[in-house]
């Protein structure tokens, strides 16, 4: 048995107003005056002067906005480092994502695509990518994720939805400033923070789970009951700690695994574009009997918050969609094996999975 030398993050700034920072922390990494910083900003920000007016871009620094209506693309990977490259004689100095995952995804694949040959999709798996990314940095504006501490980057490719995973992925840089994410509307901070409740229940209750995992998974989930259940917090300190739990839930499954709320939410991302963390939420809800505590605990969030879940999304689903989302959600192979154990195949059969999405 061979254990994973798993990469981190190596360095992070945590505070209100750190994002401040973020000129001076980068000014040293400059390499020279024509090879600029290129900040990836999710255009939610588009005049909005909680970021724009505090950039401060010099010489040939470029600021692209971008959409996170639906998750990221190989071909939208492609396409910026297209434009990066034509925009620039020099390679760019670094790459600074801002934004919630879609972004901060977009961010590391792009940072990787810059040294790298060929099309983004040719490097969805694991272990495929062949030299190191250019310098990045990670910026969430929203929590739960866990984007900002892991070692993938999950993109929708022509063929498969499946992340980037390399030891080049993690950001080198990331910025902790929970003032970031005030604007987030409800229903959206909750399927995001939800993402990181998933984590905690998926992890905790895995196959893989070991005391390393164990020891993140149990702060972030305590956190989480903290910031969805109890009346007690302040909204700078609900801020602060689910920035933390995200940081956690993402480190916790970076030792184990999600499970099978996420396997099947690849496949509502995947044939019906539904995004994560709504995705993973959809799902849940009618996991009683993988996760009985857990689902328990997420109705009674959902309830306290007042958050209404999309319904009747498969209702008008024919065999051959059902299909293609089961066999998405089926070739998670390393999902099922923490969520059920090596005998999955005998429990997780198409009709299981069939009749799940019937319900959703
Ligand atoms: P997101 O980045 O898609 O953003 C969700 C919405 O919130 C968007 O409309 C965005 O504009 C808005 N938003 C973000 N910050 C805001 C702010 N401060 N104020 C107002 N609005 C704001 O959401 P997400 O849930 O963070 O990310 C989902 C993506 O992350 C998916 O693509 C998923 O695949 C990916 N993901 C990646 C990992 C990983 O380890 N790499 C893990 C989980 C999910
Ligand atoms: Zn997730």
């Amino acid at each position: 048995m061979s254990y994973k030398n798993y990469p981190m993050v190596s360095r992070v700034v945590f505070g209100r107003g750190s994002f401040n920072q973020l000129g001076d922390i980068i000014a040293p990494k400059r390499l020279n005056i024509k090879a600029p910083f290129i900040f990836l900003v999710d255009d939610v920000f588009k005049g909005n002067p909680l970021i724009t007016s505090r950039l401060s871009l010099a010489y040939e620094d470029q600021l692209i906005y971008v959409s996170s209506k639906e998750e990221p693309k190989t071909s939208q990977v492609d396409e910026l480092v297209e434009q990066i490259i034509l925009n620039h004689k020099d390679r760019p100095s670094g790459i600074i994502g801002i934004g919630g995952g879609t972004v901060m995804d977009l961010a590391k694949a792009v940072a990787i695509m810059i040294t790298n040959e060929g099309e983004a999709k040719d490097y969805q798996g694991w272990d495929l990518v062949k030299n190191p990314a250019i310098y990045h940095v990670g910026v969430p504006t929203i929590s739960g994720t866990g984007a900002e501490v892991s070692r993938t980057t999950i993109l929708t490719g022509p063929e498969r939805k499946l992340g980037i995973n390399s030891d080049f992925t993690p950001f080198d840089q990331v910025i902790l400033d929970p003032e970031l994410t005030a604007g987030v509307q409800k229903d959206q901070w909750f399927y995001t923070g939800m993402d990181c409740f998933v984590h905690c229940i998926e992890s905790l209750n895995g196959t893989f789970l070991n005391a390393f995992s164990q020891s993140y998974g149990e702060k972030a989930l305590e956190l989480c009951k903290e910031i969805f259940l109890s009346d007690t917090l302040s909204v700078e300190e609900s801020q602060d700690k689910l920035m933390m739990a995200s940081w956690h839930g993402g480190m916790s499954i970076a030792y184990s695994q999600v499970g099978v709320a996420h396997a099947m939410s690849y496949g509502l991302g995947y044939l019906l574009g539904i995004k994560h963390g709504v995705g993973n939420c959809i799902v849940f809800e009618h996991l009683e009997e993988y996760y009985p505590e857990g689902v328990a605990m997420y109705k009674a969030m959902k309830e306290k918050h007042n958050i209404t879940i999309p319904q009747g999304i498969c209702a008008h689903l024919g065999d051959d969609e059902f299909d293609t989302m089961i066999d998405v959600a089926l070739s998670l192979t390393p999902l099922w094996e923490n969520a059920i154990g090596k005998n999955w195949e005998q429990v997780i059969t198409r009709d299981t999975l069939r009749a799940l999405y019937q319900k959703m």
